[in-house]
């Protein structure tokens, strides 16, 4: 059962790649579907999710030009004025600040489900759209032609272009057969929002300790969010403390630098796997957000990219509007493929090595790292670099940020 109407564009997955994307192309005569398998309630205001997304100063400017910043709350955006990383209980560390005449933040925190309710409005505002709520699909196909996508109750939709925007564990672009280069790290990330007693000054901190790692996100208030990297069994046992038991867990393994911490959320999981997709775009199909490349989040990546990609792929499908150029023309497609594996393959390579490095409890593992540091000490340029890829501040332009040794 055809729904009568046929897209230009069908959006699987509307989560905030998915969104974002959606809302870049307000204001283009493109009819787009998107279909999300979660109710429209739920899209419009989703819950904490425990995840605050780093933005960079770049992605704040994107998330201006989608009409998003301004949606935000006001009192819920952290400015971040800096970030430490330390090795272990080492108190030397690497120091980012912005340059001395430049503005005192280097990016922002927000969370992620404030991010998805600001991209949800903005997406609204495009006349263009049709919404698919609480269903999913079944089965896509594509050709030359023309690409299709069956729904759970029965509805087909035909479209000129189909674009999976569905989750790093894409459902989609497994139904298309494109494969994924996974990497399963073997640990879990818990997060929550915790109170404290000392201030935080703004400076985000990640600590590679042993056997565990440590970030802690300055909140506005008194208020951090920490995330805490353990094998899964840990993390499973932390989140079944009861609260008074977790907040003293907590003060311990943040040595008491915080003073006395009070838990001021739920506790989330997230099990750590780095996903790539060998290709992401085939006929008829592009692959964007996570559901392209699935960051591990230590280096605060995945969230920008999604801003990355849609953004290259809605400027493309811009160009071929305007020059009558078939929005799904396969040498387009391959434009955007190679421009978004230029931007992320070794970032994402990186971020991998380095999560390994720092998860790796061997006596090699824990030399190479404090050597690793060491040199970023002396060599300023492998400082830079390294902070850049450890600090959860995401990829800032060249001279945004100057590196502070502290020994
Ligand atoms: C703990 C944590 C911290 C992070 N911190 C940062 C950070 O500081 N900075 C940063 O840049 N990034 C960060 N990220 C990454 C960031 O959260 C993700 O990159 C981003 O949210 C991915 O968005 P997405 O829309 O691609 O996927 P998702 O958010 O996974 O959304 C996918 C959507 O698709 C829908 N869907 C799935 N399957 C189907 C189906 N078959 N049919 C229909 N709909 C479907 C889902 O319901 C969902 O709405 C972090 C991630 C984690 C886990």
């Amino acid at each position: 059962m055809s729904d009568g109407r046929c897209y230009d564009i069908v959006i699987v997955g509307a989560g905030a790649a998915g969104l974002c994307f959606a809302a870049a192309l307000r204001g283009t005569p493109l009819r787009i579907a998107l279909i999300d398998k979660l109710d429209e309630a739920i899209l419009a205001n989703p819950a904490y999710d425990g995840r605050e997304i780093a933005l960079t100063l770049r992605s704040v400017a994107t998330l201006r030009t989608l009409g998003l910043w301004e949606r935000l709350p006001s009192e819920q955006v952290a400015p971040l004025h800096g970030a430490r990383v330390y090795n272990g209980e080492s108190l030397s560390c690497l120091d980012l600040r912005p340059p001395p005449a430049a503005p005192a933040q280097i990016g922002y925190l927000v969370s992620n489900h404030l991010l998805r309710r600001a991209a949800h409005e903005a997406a609204r505002a495009n006349a263009q759209i049709s919404w698919f709520a609480r269903t999913h699909v079944t089965q896509v196909s594509c050709s030359t032609q023309a690409a299709r996508v069956a729904l759970e109750d029965g509805r087909a939709l035909e479209a000129r272009l189909i674009v999976a925007a569905d989750s790093r564990f894409s459902e989609t672009r497994r139904a298309l057969g494109i494969a994924a280069r996974m990497h399963d790290f073997g640990r879990t990330m818990l997060t929550c929002r915790m109170t404290h007693e000392v201030e935080h000054q703004r400076i985000a901190q990640e600590r590679f300790g042993h056997h565990q790692t440590l970030a802690l996100l300055p909140l506005n208030g008194q208020c951090s969010s920490v995330i805490l990297t353990l094998p899964h069994a840990e993390i499973t046992r932390l989140q079944q403390l009861s609260a008074d038991a977790f907040e003293r867990e907590l003060e311990r393994r943040c040595a008491r630098r915080l003073g006395r911490m009070s838990l001021n959320s739920e506790r989330f999981a997230y099990p750590l796997v780095g996903v790539y997709a060998t290709r992401f775009v085939a006929e008829r199909f592009a692959a964007i957000g996570d559901a392209a490349v699935g960051m591990h989040p230590v280096t605060a990546h995945g969230f920008n990219f999604c801003l990355a990609s849609h953004a290259t792929l809605a400027q493309l499908l811009r160009q071929a509007l305007h020059s009558g150029q078939d929005i799904a023309d396969a040498s387009l497609l391959r434009r955007y493929e190679q421009a978004h594996c230029r931007a992320t393959l070794p970032l994402y390579l990186a971020t991998n090595a380095i999560a390994r490095l720092y998860t790796d409890e061997s006596p090699p593992a824990r030399l190479a790292r404090a050597a690793l540091l060491h040199l970023a000490h002396r060599i300023p340029p492998v400082g830079s670099t390294l902070s850049r890829l450890l600090i959860r501040q995401g990829a800032p332009a060249a001279g945004d940020l100057r590196l502070v040794s502290r020994a």
